[in-house]
């Protein structure tokens, strides 16, 4: 096999979709699956849609996933230029080169004319395809009307016959020609057509696999025909399937979010996405789900790729990200959620920042809920006035309370660390096991006087990441309930 060049031809009129991810996803696998080269190229033809702004977003959300190209706008190479709008003598040469071998012509059709064929052929019950008037026009004629102004579009002589193809994922595929009528490979505007542009580069810059979406299938036809007619090599082609949501619709807007920035925002973790987008249609072969960008490259086989529908699953893409999360530094996750806790208006200490981040690393899912598992550490509270409070009005709790009182006093630091935390709760289990208090009759009380409520974090994060004054005076407000409870 030639080496390998796979390219991801986004179109800059939006945001980097995750649909278009997982097709960068599957060429960056497989090129470096086979030690390939990765090429971006923007395929900004469509002037009024396309932005510079959204090329640059692109970009910076592949870098994000991992997903750079090794050639491209940004990184450079040696097969550009990488961008559409800059190719066009190229989309030229190839035109003139379809003319001049007969496997083109020009056509000044009116639109008038084309839309008139059109109807009559659907009132025939025929499938509507360009009859060829142009095609009979004697070259002095073209020459003469083109030198006289006259508009025309070029349009590629189909050549007849079927045209079967072995796709990488779907096996193998033939489309007859008899459905294709001769196509315009360049308008009257001096625009040049998807399906031969796209051919003019893959061939120019040495494309071997091109692994695109499903709704691509039906061009293959027309580029190998392209092929075929330029004197080039077609790649090999693959079409995966397209991201449905769970409701069986093609994944859009009303399922929530679409887009990798919107998923970065909302704090999902790169590799977690990265993982996530391979299990969408591709397996191991095995039960494993997890994998970093490097084992995927490693394991990543076309032949697995699946060509049933993938249907989103928000779940899984939660789970793994809580997996992605639970294996971080402690104080990398820090400064990946102090951005959501400050839009949040929580601002920790510095020494409380590492508790309250390993407090709620063990349950966070997605960064942006950081500040609801965070406040507990922040806020004001009474527990005299939590709703839990009856849950202070057994025996034993001001005892309890008093221990806790005493242990925490003789601790002058604001905040303690896990290890101290731990520490104090083992003096202060010790203490209450003393007066015959034990289990949940302790940490019951102590849960609720801390956080006014019965469930959160385990109590040495709690004490740790907890302000000493607040801890006072939350066992100080709890003792006098359990006090009044008599
Ligand atoms: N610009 C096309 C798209 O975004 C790429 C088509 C292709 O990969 O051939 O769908």
């Amino acid at each position: 096999m030639d080496k390998v060049r796979v390219r991801f031809a986004p179109s800059p009129t939006g945001t980097l979709h995750i649909g278009s991810a997982r097709t960068a996803l599957y060429n960056y696998l497989f090129a470096r699956h086979h030690q390939g080269t990765f090429v971006l190229r923007i395929e900004d033809t469509d002037v009024k849609r396309s932005r510079r702004e959204y090329e640059e977003s692109i970009v910076r959300d592949l870098h994000w996933l991992g997903l750079s190209a090794d050639e491209g706008p940004d990184a450079g190479g040696d097969h550009g230029p990488y961008r559409q709008s800059e190719r066009g003598q190229l989309y030229e040469d190839g035109v003139q080169r379809l003319l001049e071998t007969g496997h083109a012509y020009h056509c000044f059709c009116t639109q008038e004319r084309l839309d008139r064929l059109k109807e009559e052929q659907l009132a025939r019950g025929e499938m509507p395809k360009y009859d060829r008037l142009c095609l009979g026009i004697p070259p002095e004629v073209v020459a003469e009307r083109l030198a006289a102004g006259e508009e025309a579009t070029v349009r590629f002589k189909v050549p007849a016959g079927d045209w079967p193809f072995r796709d990488l994922i779907h096996g193998p595929i033939s489309f007859s020609a008899e459905v294709i009528g001769d196509f315009i490979i360049k308008r009257t505007d001096g625009g040049y057509a998807y399906n031969y542009a796209v051919v003019i580069d893959d061939a120019g810059m040495k494309i071997t696999h091109v692994i695109r979406g499903e709704d691509h299938i039906t061009n293959t036809a027309r580029q190998l025909m392209l092929y075929e007619a330029l004197g080039e090599n077609a790649p090999e082609y693959g079409h995966h399937s397209l991201i449905h949501g769970a409701d069986g619709g093609k994944l859009s807007k009303r399922h929530g979010a679409t887009s990798i920035g919107e998923f970065r925002d909302m704090g999902y973790l790169a590799p977690a996405v990265v993982n996530y987008l391979a299990l969408l249609s591709w397996s191991s072969g095995d039960e494993r789900e997890k994998f970093t960008l490097e084992e995927l490259v490693e394991a990543f086989d076309m032949s697995r790729v699946s060509k049933s529908p993938a249907i989103f699953d928000i779940d899984k893409l939660n789970w793994l990200n809580g997996l992605y999360i639970r294996e971080l530094p402690v104080e990398e996750l820090a400064e990946l959620i102090r951005p959501y806790l400050h839009e949040a208006g929580i601002e920790l200490a510095e020494a409380q920042r590492p508790v309250v981040t390993a407090a709620l690393q063990a349950n966070l899912v997605i960064l942006e809920d950081a500040p609801e598992f965070a406040q507990l550490f922040v806020e004001e509270m009474d527990p005299a006035e939590s709703a839990p409070a009856d849950k202070l009005r057994s025996p034993g709790v001001a005892a309890v309370m008093q221990i806790m009182h005493e242990a925490r006093a003789a601790r002058k630091a604001e905040f303690l660390s896990l290890d101290e935390g731990h520490e104090l709760m083992k003096e202060v289990g010790a203490r209450a096991k003393e007066q015959g208090l034990k289990g949940k009759a302790v940490f019951m009380p102590l849960r609720v006087a801390l956080t006014g409520r019965e469930s959160g974090p385990e109590l040495f994060y709690l004490v740790s990441g907890l302000p000493r004054g607040r801890i006072l005076e939350r066992v100080q407000s709890a003792r006098r309930v359990a006090e009044s409870a008599g």
